[in-house]
């Protein structure tokens, strides 16, 4: 069997002797810019049935079809890991949502925060930066995205069994190892806020809320990315798929 290095993203069932089709910038990439043909073998998956070694059938121009020849990865179910974050810059933002794929969050959900100064969110361009990213780093996870929605709301709606991880740069919560070490697992979210920080009737709503754990990620203050990714990460490795319990 020769070995399949490019990963795609479909959203098309894989099983045994499926066909699936790819899309016309799949097939480009596929065929155009990788200058992959008929017989080629590439490897698929869609977010539900694992990943499948598949073989190009048809190669066309704007078109191609794959059959699936066998599956090389069970389904994983993600580590129960959400993140909130206030969206910034674009180009940030992008960062946000490639490294929280990276970093094995399944579930993103913008948040309109008092000081959130950003252009809106566009869901399909962050769903294609999340397929872009599963693609690269060999996830199986396709986090869904959730439309952007006010932090007021979406703390009035919150089911109180996930602990929401809020990254308050006062820093007036613990440091965040001690705090993961002592709380233990279950479902969590991260929130992080945008660049103008929270505002004081924000800070003074989360702090009185039970499943709030406010937490400082140290003495500086970070880039709203860069407290992202340090989060999750922390997060990880103390409860999450990293090997350490
Ligand atoms: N303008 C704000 C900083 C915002 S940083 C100020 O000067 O105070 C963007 C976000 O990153 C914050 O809302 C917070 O969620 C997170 N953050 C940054 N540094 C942090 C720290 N040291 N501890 C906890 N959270 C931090």
């Amino acid at each position: 069997m020769s070995v399949a290095k490019i990963r795609l993203c479909v959203d098309q069932p894989l099983g045994p002797g499926q066909s699936v089709a790819l899309t016309e910038a799949q097939a480009h990439y596929l065929f155009g810019v990788m200058r992959e043909g008929v017989g080629a073998r590439v490897l698929l998956f869609n977010g539900q049935d694992g990943e499948w070694l598949a073989e190009v059938a048809e190669a066309g121009k704007r078109k191609g079809i794959l059959h699936c020849l066998a599956q090389t990865r069970e389904q994983a179910r993600p580590p129960d890991l959400w993140l909130l974050f206030a969206p910034v810059k674009k180009a940030r933002t992008d960062m946000i949502v490639e490294k929280a794929v990276e970093l094995g969050v399944a579930r993103l959900l913008p948040v309109l925060t008092e000081f959130t100064n950003a252009e809106r969110l566009r869901r399909d361009k962050a769903e294609a930066h999340v397929r872009e990213a599963a693609e690269q780093c060999g996830g199986l996870i396709l986090p869904e995205v959730a439309d952007a929605a006010p932090l007021s709301r979406v703390l009035a709606g919150w089911e109180p069994a996930r602990r929401i991880l809020w990254a308050d740069e006062a820093r007036s919560g613990p440091g965040l190892a001690k705090t993961l070490a002592a709380a233990g697992g279950g479902p969590w979210a991260v929130l992080i806020g945008p660049e103008g920080g929270f505002s004081e009737v924000e800070r003074t709503r989360l702090r009185a809320l039970p499943f709030v754990v406010p937490v400082s990620l140290g003495p500086r203050i970070l880039r709203a990315e860069t407290a992202a990714i340090a989060a999750l990460a922390v997060w990880q490795a103390h409860l999450g798929d990293w090997g350490s319990a």
